[in-house]
């Protein structure tokens, strides 16, 4: 019995000590990640994402600064792998980081905290795995995985082709972009953006300011992406979008991100929503 008190007690002496030493903890992590972000960044790193990646030219200075710096967390916090054959340079790691960054950019905390490793191949490659429980399987699925350009696979991994990355980022305004659809999905994971698909999962309630019109105006929108496939009528979202609604929601954010002034025209509702789940307005610094 005493030994049980004894133990109790120094239980509870330990439990003080924990919740009394916590603000000083908290301050000195802070602290740690502030001095982290104090510290200069490598000097040919404005014009080599300048240079490299076209979308963030019309970043202010700020924000070109704040972009840098969430890059770096990105390339020095997770793990990054060259395959086949990819030797990873700083610059292939900035090239990927900054154009994932541009999402987060006006969002708080750091930078997609549920990806873990980032897989690099130097062009289109086969899947190892089917991992993404998004994907729907179709009745005309392949048999055999057909190449891809890029992967999120929900489960902290990303990969992508480093080929289709560059093209990516030279081309910022045509709609298409590998980081921005992989990382959208990432994005998509962390804050349960769209329902998965049924049986595969328990639908969580959205992280959004409105997560019932932000349901609703999604699926809509979807829906008439879809119809618009259907009758072959052109809209500014790939038609890729029509697989599923996750791929539909990586579509959308490629076209905000590259075709703002179009998607704002097409779809002013879809618009509105993206803008707020980013928190940017991309359309009228990149004119009409
Ligand atoms: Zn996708």
């Amino acid at each position: 019995m005493d030994r049980v008190l004894v133990l109790l007690a120094s239980g509870l002496v330990l439990l003080a000590a924990v919740l009394a030493l916590r603000p000083l903890l908290l301050r000195l992590s802070a602290r740690a990640a502030l001095r982290q972000q104090a510290q200069p960044l490598p000097p040919r790193w404005p014009s080599l994402v300048s240079e490299s990646v076209p979308a963030t030219r019309h970043l202010s200075d700020a924000d070109r600064l704040n972009l840098l710096r969430a890059s770096r967390e990105l390339i020095r916090t997770r793990n990054w792998e060259g395959c086949q054959g990819v030797t990873l340079t700083e610059e292939i790691q900035l090239i990927i980081a900054a154009q994932a960054c541009l999402l987060t950019l006006a969002l708080p905390g750091e930078p997609f905290p549920g990806v873990r490793e980032i897989l690099v191949y130097p062009r289109t490659f086969v899947p190892r795995r089917v991992y993404d429980p998004r994907k729907w399987l179709h009745d005309d699925e392949p048999e055999h995985p057909s190449p891809l350009l890029g992967e999120s696979w929900g489960n902290g991994v990303v990969v992508l082709s480093w080929e289709a990355v560059l093209e990516g980022a030279q081309n910022p305004a045509d709609g298409s972009n590998v980081v921005l659809h992989e990382f959208a999905h990432e994005l998509d994971y962390e804050r349960h953006l769209t329902p998965p698909p049924p049986g595969l999962g328990r639908d969580m309630r959205p992280s959004v300011s409105d997560p019932e019109m932000w349901r609703r105006v999604l699926e809509e929108s979807y829906e008439r992406l879809c119809a618009k496939i259907e009758a072959h009528a052109p809209s500014v979202m790939n038609a890729y979008g029509g697989t599923n609604i996750a791929e539909f929601f990586a579509v959308a954010t490629e076209s905000f991100f590259e075709k703002p002034v179009e998607l704002a025209r097409e779809d002013p509702d879809l618009y509105a929503q993206l803008r707020s789940l980013y928190q940017q307005d991309p359309a009228p610094s990149l004119g009409s």
